[in-house]
């Protein structure tokens, strides 16, 4: 168990531009990873492509899936979470896995959109979390506010543990509010730090300070208020502990502060990630029991325990795949089999190595808490090893439906083979990235999060596979969906020369509210029999089937229940067949008498821009269906807040720079479906109808 309480797996999340990358490189540079520093140079939007070319031209990895660091003797495993909302389930994968993150934030940009948007997925995976506020050096660097943010926006209560000695160009240095020190970080790099007795212009506002982080610490931990009952004064340990504890239990985010690129501040945000972050054995991780009807089960982190672990990254490597993997229970071993539960088949481990900044470290096994590459093995992200003698499933990830496609037709006939194989390759790595061919336009389509999603994969089968495509017009991802309970009643008769085909099916569609989690859902109601319980599968079955494509417009069908309540069969005629077509007959009408609707996605929209364009880009918010649910002034720039729908966001990058001379920037995320207002729906009925008789004239 010692071995586990000096492990700390941490993600590092931000904002675009807020130093994350900056801050990494510190990072392997004072655990002593790499030996020089770079200057980072600003990125245009496409973070992904910047962050490859970055790497190559450097050749040490600092987004790679997971580094490994040593810090105060502790093992620190860096997991890499991407910062751009088009990639939400990269972010919601290495969520899974990590025990606690690090939110770089700027001190004078904020919390800002993504934050945002990470932050509630961090919720979700109940990540404890320190926040260090960036950029101090920066002129309008304001933390009190970044901290008020922390709590108005976020809803944590946020805990500032220094304060800064000077701001923009004057930040010297920092207090530490526990120790009650100055510190100071001289040399070439800020490698050397100095301690000395605080300044005495400062001696006032930092004993202010102190007393507002005890006061808060004691409102969330009892034997810290207990020593200050007495009238002690608390000893650095016991304010230590007493930070950990409110922070494991996600009461408090303790705040952090610095500037990356003037590199202050970054060794003791590491101490306190050691200090105050979670040691997997601090984390409770469950699992599903497929072998005992999925009950859930909790996972420890014995390293002597048959094994469980969890593939959360694929990347393809010229010397074949590598998947990374973090190891929940037990061993995972060079040589040895193990299942993947998914598929059930078994898997020989090859190669398990740990990833340092500029070289692979080969080992013979990782155990429970280690975050580790693992080569030879074919799976796809998101799968659980185990021991071949259990089946247990770790909790299941949430991945986001896709909300838009485009058509992509190989440029040659040489480029159709390597297009395959990158298709192939993307939908392992990424479950939110979607291919199918349709037949009857002989295009393949793609489907993702957004826009720079696809483009992005696009982009890679140029770069990566040397392949060209012809990219078609983007298309919203519609969905349909009832809005009124309607019963069914439907029978399937058929008389073909021998044997016929019966089945009947009686019950009620009920649309259902859309959480984004479940689109549909069954329930058996049938008592006595009267659909045998052999088909009762099939009539599942033949639901889902019909599901694909709704009355409306041809997209699938949401927010549904089908409940089946009654039914008859034939001793002879009945089978499986004849059910699954009976419930797909039987959905089809179901759903075309229950005034269905069609939803569209809405995106959530985070503009930035310079005052004087205020109105113009509210006013184009607005031409575009959008709806402002916010506005923010910093300074001389505005932030409006606002939900468009994704159909009228396709070349808004272009828009906002013409519109701002350049000087507008954007973000926007998946927010949900909504029902498409009447007209709109009237046009978007008529524009499918059109490509369908466009393709079939093509035929
Ligand atoms: P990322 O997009 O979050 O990875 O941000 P980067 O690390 O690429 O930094 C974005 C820009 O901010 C770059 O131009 C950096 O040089 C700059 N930057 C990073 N940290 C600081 C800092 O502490 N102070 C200042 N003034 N600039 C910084």
């Amino acid at each position: 168990m010692e071995r586990l309480s000096n492990i700390r797996n941490i993600g590092i999340s931000a904002h675009i531009d807020s130093g994350k990358t900056t801050l990494t490189e510190r990072i392997l540079f004072y655990a002593g990873r790499i030996h020089r520093m770079h200057e980072i140079k600003g990125k245009d939007g496409g973070a992904t492509m910047d962050y490859m070319e970055l790497e190559k031209e450097r050749g040490i990895t600092i987004t790679s899936a997971a580094t490994t660091v040593e810090w105060n003797e502790k093992q620190v495993n860096i997991i890499d979470t991407p910062g751009h909302v088009d990639f939400t389930v990269e972010v919601e994968r290495s969520l899974r896995v990590l025990d606690g993150a690090v939110l770089v934030l700027c001190a004078v940009g904020g919390v800002q959109s993504q934050s945002i948007t990470v932050d509630r997925q961090m919720r979700r995976y109940r990540v404890p979390r320190i926040a260090f506020i960036n950029k101090m050096d920066r002129t309008g660097a304001d933390p009190a506010r970044v901290v008020a943010e922390l709590e108005s926006k976020l809803g944590h209560v946020a805990v500032p543990m220094q304060i800064p000695m000077g701001s923009g160009v004057d930040f010297t240095g920092l207090i530490d509010l526990i120790k009650m020190e100055a510190v100071y970080f001289d040399g070439p790099s800020g490698e050397d730090i100095r301690y000395e007795p605080i300044p005495d212009a400062y001696a006032e506002e930092a004993d202010r300070a102190r007393h507002g982080m005890l006061d808060t610490l004691n409102l969330y931990d009892d034997d810290l208020m207990g020593v200050m009952l007495e009238g002690h004064d608390p000893t650095d340990e016991q304010i230590q502990t007493a930070v950990r504890r409110a922070t494991l239990r996600r009461d408090i985010t303790p705040v952090f502060l610095g500037s990356a690129y003037r590199n202050k501040g970054v060794q003791l945000l590491l101490d306190a990630v050691v200090s105050f972050l979670p040691s997997p054995i601090d984390r409770i991780a469950y699992a599903c029991d497929n072998a005992n009807d999925g009950a859930e089960i909790t996972i420890s982190a014995d390293p002597d325990g048959p094994l469980v672990a969890m593939a959360f990254k694929i990347v393809d490597e010229p010397f074949g795949q590598v998947t990374y993997a973090r190891v929940y229970q037990g061993k995972l071993q060079k040589g040895k089999q193990y299942k993947i539960a998914r598929t059930g088949g078994s898997q020989r481990i090859g190669r398990v190595y740990r990833l340092h900044a500029n070289k692979r470290e080969d080992l013979d096994f990782a155990a429970a808490g280690d975050i580790v590459g693992v080569m030879g093995i074919d799976c796809v992200s998101g799968d659980t090893l185990c021991d071949p003698d259990i089946n247990y499933s770790l909790e299941s990830m949430h991945v986001p439906e896709p909300v838009m496609s485009i058509s992509i037709v190989p440029e040659r006939m040489a480029d159709r083979e390597p297009m395959s194989k990158a298709l192939n390759r993307f939908c392992k790595e990424d479950p939110t990235f979607h291919t199918h061919f349709e037949e009857e336009a002989g295009e393949t389509i793609i489907s993702g999060m957004g826009e720079l999603h696809l483009e992005v994969y696009v982009e890679r089968m140029r770069r990566e596979y040397k392949c060209n495509v012809i990219v078609g017009q983007p298309r919203v991802q519609y969905k349909e969906a009832p809005t009124q309970v309607t019963p069914y009643n439907y029978k399937h008769k058929k008389q073909t020369g021998g044997s016929g085909q019966y089945a009947h099916v009686v019950g009620t569609l009920i649309p259902m509210e859309l959480n984004g989690e479940t689109d549909y859902e069954f329930e058996n109601k049938v008592t006595g029999g009267r659909v045998p319980s052999e088909y009762i599968p099939s009539v599942d079955k033949g639901f889902q089937m019909a599901r694909v494509k709704g009355p409306i417009a041809g997209y699938e069908v949401v927010g549904i229940k089908m409940v089946l309540e009654d039914g008859s069969s034939h001793a002879v005629d009945s089978s499986d067949l004849a059910f699954q077509l009976c419930a797909r007959a039987a959905f089809r009408e179901a759903v075309r008498d229950s005034k269905p609707c069609l939803l569209e996605p809405i995106m959530k929209v985070e503009v930035e821009v310079p005052t004087e364009f205020q109105g113009g880009a509210a006013g184009d918010i607005a031409s575009r269906r959008g709806l402002i649910t916010g506005t923010e002034i910093k300074g001389n720039a505005v932030t409006i807040l606002a939900e468009v729908p994704l159909a009228n966001m396709f070349g808004y990058s272009t828009d906002l720079r013409s519109l701002t001379q350049g000087r507008g920037n954007f973000a926007m995320e998946f927010a949900c479906f909504r029902r498409t207002p009447a007209a709109i729906q009237e046009e978007i009925i008529a524009k499918a109808l059109k490509e369908r008789e466009k393709t079939s004239s093509k035929k």
